[in-house]
């Protein structure tokens, strides 16, 4: 299945978020705390909520839990996620087609396949002399 977000915490701040994909209808994660936030709760005085000045922490995630039932959010944090990346030789190889053709000749000129790493996932790309010569080609 695929999500449009993965929200990671359930203060204020997730809540929100969270909030907010259901009103858009987006398919979104969430991960947190099934009493949303214990910060929240032991907060004595709240005074930084816009529309809410001087509630208890307590008032102030009941009013967080009351909003959370009403719009049937849930909490997923049982879920086992996977980063998947979309990397493959073709795009790395895109990428080196930006690098300016004397730094290309460069590489070239010093006659060894390179190895080119996936930033996100690290995994490992070989270019061969022949394939840089038609990445520098366009
Ligand atoms: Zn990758």
């Amino acid at each position: 299945m695929r999500y449009d977000c993965i929200i990671i915490g359930s203060g204020p701040t997730g809540l929100s978020a969270a909030i907010n994909l259901k009103t858009y209808n987006k398919n979104f994660l969430w991960f947190g705390n099934a009493n949303l936030s214990e910060k929240v709760e032991k907060a004595e005085l709240v005074n930084n909520y816009p529309g809410l000045c001087g509630v208890s922490g307590k008032e102030l995630l009941a009013a967080f839990l009351e909003h959370k039932e009403k719009l049937g959010l849930e909490i997923t944090d049982t879920l086992s996620t996977q980063f998947v990346c979309d990397c493959s030789k073709e795009k790395v190889s895109r990428a080196l087609s930006t690098i300016s053709k004397k730094d290309l000749d460069d590489i070239i000129n010093d006659g060894e396949s390179i190895e080119v790493k996936c930033q996100f996932c690290n995994k490992a790309y070989t270019f061969e002399i022949d394939e840089l010569k038609e990445i520098r080609k366009g």
